[in-house]
């Protein structure tokens, strides 16, 4: 294809319109191209806010006369492409009489051929936008977000060297995931409509002996994974690792880095290809935040930097006293980005799945810190301390740049010590956000970050430029706004423990950090003005589109409770509790018949014992339910989104612990042959 459509390249790498009349052209190669490989469809691939992809495809074969045919896919449909919107959410943004929505063509992210079964498809990426033209996915708003740090981060490249013309956000995730054997997900209602176990006692060997992370990969998983290695390679993503992660069944996957928007596409096709091929082994895979209590859920940690068309990685730091001024200009101003926008990026990760993740002592916690390691600690405690502004003029500048030039190249050893528990850590020569879930697309955190780093850097500039033109020399007016930037931001760095109880004290009452817990709470940032300062000012999102996300994220949310709660009574009503009773009836009869053959009470007390306390978890186990039903009544005759969710977050969901916490008890006291459900012991150690 790259043969083929190199008139594209110059466009895509610098960032150029394309010409309309170029995409006749390209659109005739593609179809060339694809048909060679056997496609017989094509179809417009989208990120839609619901999470997943959406494609629909259309023949190339196109009926011209009686007998005849040939196969046409011309400039137009390449470009553009009519989906109803209506059935994909929208936030109040489509209204019935305009359910149209468009997809246009992303000519910055590559083609591709999807094999499913006997069948081929060219699958050309696309972003979604509504009839009124305001964004439905999660891709434009990312596009907008890589091309406004782009303008941002050229000028501020260009104070260092003229030559940069061009700087992309580059992204490298790491994807957990867990595998369990298809027919014991099936078995469970849970695990197969909300993705995660609502029920289920925690096995006696569970990641205690901490004998999973980095043990050898189990053959049948193994088999799984070159499998699906092989089906990503023939789409172009660059996948390089793979290994057992700490919880039993849960293991990762990750690729070489790639330019973000590209990445991203690969993350969500990575996603697809593996539930595809997980069948093929009879397997399910889960990407599910926490599919089980009581060991580790998934993440999914997003790599994130900078690079330039000179081939620079600006999270670099340098070797030589030039370059590690322009390391620690982009270093210090992602950190003042993250100290003033942390709420947003808190945001940017909420989701109902990720709730049961964040702050449950096993990964990062839903206060957003920033892990720099204690070299880069000191470097920026050097910096602060010895140039304050006052006395700035008079310092020896040859002897901090020394200073600073001196110790960097211990930073990469000082890193190989990371923090593992940091939601936002340095490693080396990127920031890894962590606190990624699992199953999201990354584009909603790239989204901020992007957007976040390239508002800072443009106020960088301007306050640079400003003492520029006071008569400032370059490098002065770089450290001095600098310095009070290390100065203002300080209180986002945090070296320890993240999932400490001290931890969630300091940030909370001494640092003024937030420490919000829930997806509602969360998805109330987008609301804040600063919320507007960042995304409508900078022109990522509109006023309506940003007012549009945060209905879908409350109703998303809302929903997945909603389901939640459903399979809750399935699970209690149809599942546990008769088998429950029918134990208890077995017992039962089996005092009545130690009774008619004369045998007194002695002889019957456990199985009254027994009886008894099912009785005594039933019982609760009920009432739990009918209270969590009423209150699920209750939310559900609420209209108003927000409240909606806040009515699920609070009311609902807060008795499901309740509810298994004697279910639990149950399955712990029935005979194992009386059990419907697979049990974690079986779920999480495949073999
Ligand atoms: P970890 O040690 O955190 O488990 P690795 O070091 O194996 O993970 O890899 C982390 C990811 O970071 C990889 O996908 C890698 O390609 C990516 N990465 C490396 N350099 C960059 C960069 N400059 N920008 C973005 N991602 C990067
Ligand atoms: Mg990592």
């Amino acid at each position: 294809m790259k043969k083929r459509i190199s008139v594209l390249k110059a466009s895509i790498q610098q960032g150029q319109k394309i010409d309309r009349k170029i995409a006749d052209q390209v659109a005739a190669s593609m179809k060339a191209w694809a048909m060679s490989k056997g496609a017989t469809h094509y179809t417009h691939w989208f990120q839609p806010l619901t999470g997943t992809t959406a494609e629909k495809h259309d023949s190339f074969f196109t009926p011209s006369g009686p007998a005849a045919g040939i196969e046409v896919f011309s400039g137009g449909a390449l470009v553009q492409q009519e989906p109803d919107a209506s059935s994909f959410p929208s936030g109040g943004i489509r209204s019935t009489f305009e359910a149209r929505g468009y997809t246009a063509w992303d000519p910055s992210s590559p083609a591709f051929i999807m094999e499913l079964g006997s069948g081929s498809t060219l699958c050309i990426p696309t972003i979604f936008v509504s009839y009124t033209g305001e964004a439905l996915d999660y891709k434009a708003p990312l596009l907008k977000s890589l091309h406004l740090l782009d303008e941002a981060a050229v000028p501020v490249c260009q104070y260092f060297d003229k030559n940069v013309t061009r700087v992309t956000a580059t992204l490298g995730w790491e994807q957990e995931y867990f595998v369990v054997d298809e027919a014991l997900f099936l078995n469970r209602p849970d695990l197969s409509i909300c993705g995660r176990t609502l029920i289920g006692h925690y096995p006696a060997k569970g990641q205690q002996l901490e004998d999973h992370y980095f043990g050898t990969i189990p053959e049948r998983i193994f088999n799984y994974m070159v499998d699906f290695e092989m089906e990503c390679h023939k789409l172009g993503i660059p996948l390089r690792t793979r290994h057992n992660e700490v919880a039993p069944g849960q293991f990762e996957c990750a690729p070489m880095f790639e330019e973000a928007s590209i990445a991203v596409d690969h993350n969500c096709l990575l996603m697809d290809v593996m539930e595809k091929v997980a069948r093929h082994h009879k397997l399910r895979v889960l990407f599910h935040e926490k599919p089980f209590a009581g060991v580790n859920g998934s993440g999914k940690h997003n790599n994130w930097s900078m690079g330039t068309d000179t081939g620079k990685n600006l999270l670099s730091p340098g070797k030589t006293p030039r370059t590690n001024l322009q390391f620690l200009t982009f270093f210090i101003n992602t950190i003042k980005a993250v100290h003033d926008n942390a709420d947003l990026l808190r945001a940017s990760i909420a989701s109902a799945n990720n709730d049961h993740r964040l702050g449950a002592n096993e990964a990062p916690p839903a206060i957003i810190s920033a892990f720099i390691g204690t070299a880069l600690r000191s470097v920026l405690n050097e910096i602060e301390n010895r140039v304050d502004a006052k006395t700035f003029d008079d310092l020896d500048k040859a002897d901090l740049r020394l200073d600073i030039h001196n110790k960097i190249p211990d930073l990469l050893l000082d890193n190989t010590d990371r923090n593992r528990t940091s939601p936002f850590a340095f490693t080396g020569n990127k920031f890894e956000f962590r606190a990624v879930g699992s199953s999201a697309n990354c584009s909603k955190a790239m989204t901020t970050v992007n957007t976040i780093v390239a508002a800072q850097l443009k106020a960088f500039r301007e306050e640079v430029d400003g003492l520029i033109k006071g008569g400032e020399n370059k490098d002065n007016a770089i450290l001095k706004v600098l310095t009070r930037y290390i100065g203002e931001s300080k209180n986002i760095l945090f070296e320890g423990d993240n999932y400490s109880e001290e931890w969630a004290k300091e940030a909370t009452e001494n640092r003024g950090l937030n420490n919000v817990k829930t997806t509602p709470e969360a998805i109330d940032f987008y609301a804040t003005e600063r919320a507007k300062n960042i995304f409508v000012k900078n022109h990522i999102l509109s006023e309506r589109e940003l007012h549009a996300r945060m209905e879908i994220e409350f109703e998303e949310y809302a929903k997945k409770i909603q389901i939640e709660a459903r399979i809750y009574g399935e699970l209690v009503y149809n599942y546990v509790l008769p088998a429950a009773v029918e134990y208890q009836n077995a017992l039962l009869d089996n005092v009545m018949k130690l009774k008619a053959v004369g045998l007194n009470e002695a002889h019957y007390k456990e199985q009254i014992d027994l009886a008894t306390n099912i009785t005594l978890h039933l019982n609760h186990l009920r009432a739990a339910l009918e209270r969590m039903v009423e209150e699920r009544k209750r939310a559900n005759r609420i209209e108003h989104a927000r409240e909606k969710a806040f009515a699920y977050c609070n009311n609902v969901k807060t008795l499901f612990d309740e509810i298994r916490e004697h279910a639990d008890m149950l399955e712990r006291y029935l005979p194992d042959t009386k059990w419907p459900l697979a049990k974690y012991r079986e779920l999480l150690f495949v073999k």
